[in-house]
Parts: structure tokens; sequence; C-alpha cells
């Protein structure tokens, strides 16, 4: 079930009823200003609503202050191991601080950490990995590896509430996409707080992307999840939020920019569609409305099938057509099927309408 509570990271709502957030994670060493910057530029101009940048280092910290005041989204510091650290960074300004309490040096320590958090109104993420789940779960993890990760969690959870602290959202992380899932569903019931979603270590763009989409996507059609990051090993993070959005546009969760339809092909095809549709893909980039462009190969089944478009094109060997919820608008020389398209895309927005 989605989360009853709801944070507020630097002014985006996490949870609650509020749309799922996007973030990611910088790959560059925090310290090097020009070259992180520059990479929360990007980020957060492909739709990243927040960042998280690793913090593993004294002139990281004294980094963030940079960054928090030039970023133009909120920062998450992420922290392992070194309370002191997670205390500068929120004293630094960071908008929220990521820490697993099973590695930062005992409760006593994680105590120190949450009363500064509360003097700053810090929000925190509290995250579990199953790599490194506390030393007395360590049994359970083999014989039942979705309650261990599930223990923990609550385990720490436990612990924020005696300290008086609720201002935090919760990750579970597994390389699993099976107990990701069920560790979620099963969490989702035990706690009030958001979760953040996540699939640790995916992989490559392509099967990292797909794994997360399968993990992710399950849980949040089941309206589980408030945040989600897909962690693809890719030096650029904005194809993380570019999956992200491609999750949430495919469950209707959020809108953002053109969504493309494109046919699969088959041996009905007589032009360069591939060309077409990547062209199609990259003008549409410039485009912000959440306006639907359907491509098909042929007009086997006739333009009908794509009636649920605002705006497509059918090809054929020397002309094919444009056309918009389902009339035929023009037929063209295949060659100027894609400005023929974005002519008439142009003309809609010019003459003031809206999809
Ligand atoms: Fe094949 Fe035409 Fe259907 Fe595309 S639209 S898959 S080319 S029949």
């Amino acid at each position: 079930m989605a989360s009853q509570r709801q944070i507020n990271v630097g002014g985006v709502l996490i949870g609650g009823g509020a749309p799922v957030a996007v973030q990611t994670m910088t790959k560059t060493e925090t310290a090097n200003l020009p070259e992180t910057m520059a990479q929360i530029r990007r980020v957060a101009e492909a739709g990243a609503d927040l960042v998280r940048v690793a913090v593993p280092r004294a002139e990281d910290v004294e980094a963030l202050k940079t960054i928090v005041a030039q970023s133009p989204i909120p920062i998450i510091a992420d922290i392992h191991f070194n309370h002191t650290l997670a205390i500068k960074a929120i004293e630094a300004g960071a908008h929220c601080v990521r820490l697993n309490p099973g590695n930062i040096g005992g409760p006593e320590k994680v105590a120190e950490v949450i009363k500064v958090a509360k003097a700053h109104g810090t929000p925190m993420r509290i995250g579990v990995n199953s790599g490194s789940l506390p030393a007395h779960l360590r049994d359970l993890e083999y014989s039942n590896p979705v309650e261990a990760l599930v223990s923990a969690a609550v385990g720490f959870v436990e612990l924020m509430e005696q300290l008086d602290f609720t201002d935090f959202k919760v990750s579970m992380k597994s390389t699993s996409v099976p107990n990701t899932i069920a560790s979620n569903r099963l969490l989702s019931e035990r706690i009030p707080y958001p979760l953040h979603l996540g699939i640790t270590e995916a992989g490559t763009k392509w099967a990292g992307s797909l794994k997360s989409a399968v993990g992710l996507g399950t849980l949040l059609a089941d309206g589980i999840g408030d945040t989600v990051r897909i962690s693809l090993s890719t030096f650029h993070a904005e194809e993380e939020v570019k999956v992200a959005w491609e999750i949430l546009k495919a469950l209707k969760l959020r809108e953002r920019g053109p969504v493309l339809i494109a046919c699969p092909t088959c041996g009905r095809l007589q032009f360069d569609m591939d060309s077409v549709v990547n062209e199609v893909e990259r003008r549409l980039e410039a485009y912000e409305d959440p306006i639907e462009v359907s491509v098909l190969g042929c007009g086997v089944n006739g333009i009908g099938e794509a009636r649920h478009a605002d705006f497509g094109i059918s090809g054929a060997k020397d002309a094919g057509v444009v056309f918009a919820k389902g009339e035929l608008i023009r037929k063209v020389k295949t060659e100027n099927l894609v400005d023929a398209l974005f002519e008439e895309i142009d003309k809609f927005y010019e003459a003031g309408r809206k999809v």
C-alpha cells in the first residue's frame, strides 16, 4: 500500500500521495566541483527531482556546501561508516542524508546523527542493503533473505522511533528482483513511512533497465514506492533518469514530454523505418507536452490502429501519410515524412491548441 507519511526533501514531497519522485546519483568524485555540478545540471535537465552525491571524504563534505548552494535540485548526501561525516553533511546544508544504521558504528552514533538532523530539520533516508545486514540476521539471510531484509529495516525504523524521529524514508535494496518485490510488499504493510525503491547494482544499461522496469514496475503498479532510483553501470547518470521516467510514464503515474509509439516492423516494411523512428525521437525531445506520436511501418491495419495518437505517420516505398487522431491529414513522399509530421505538430501548437 502507498505510504501514509510524507517527508519534504528540499521542497520535493515524498510519500503520502505525492507524485513518485525520480532521483539518481552522481558518478563523479564529489569534490571535483566542475564535473559534479555539470552532471547535476544534466540530470536535472533530464528530469531528476533529487540527486544524491557520495560523501566518503572530508573534501567531499567541504564541496557539499557549494553544491547545495548551486544545485537546481535538492541534494542527498550518501554516507557510509562515518557518523562524523553524516553530521558534517547535515551542517553543510544537505537536504537529506542517506545512511545505513547498521554500518555507522552502533546505536549511540546513530543517535548523535539524529540529534543533529532534528536540530536542522533534515530528513534522512534509512538504507538497508542485502550485502550489509546486521550480524544477528546473517543466518536468517540464508534461510529467508526477504524476512532478513524486512527485519533489518523494521529494526532500524524502531530505532528511529525510539529516538523520537519520524522524518525519514526507508530503502531496502537487493540485487534480486523477486526479493526486492517481496520485501517491499511486506515492508509496506508493516510501516507507514515512504519507501525508496531500487534494484541495487542492476547492471548494464540494457539489462539493468529491464531488471529495474520489472522489479520497480511491479511494485509501483501496486501503489508501492514513493521515490525511485535506477542503478545502471554507465557514467551518464542522466540515462538512469530517462529510464525512471519511462517506467513512470508507462504506468501513467507521471507525465513528462512526448510519448513515441512505433510498430515493431515486419516483412511488409518498405522504407528505412529505423532512421525515421530515431529522427522522430530526437526531434520530439524539443517538445514538453505529453503529445503521443505514432510511427507505423505500413498502412496494413489502416491509420485507425493509431487513432489514439495525437499525430502519426505511416510509411511505404515511395509515399506515406501524416495523420492526427486517426484522420488522414496529408500524403507526402516518404523522404519528406518526418518534416511533414513536425510541420503539422508545429501548426497545431501555433494555433494555440493543446493535447
Ligand atoms: Fe508490419 Fe505494417 Fe504492422 Fe509495422 S504496421 S508491424 S510494418 S504490418
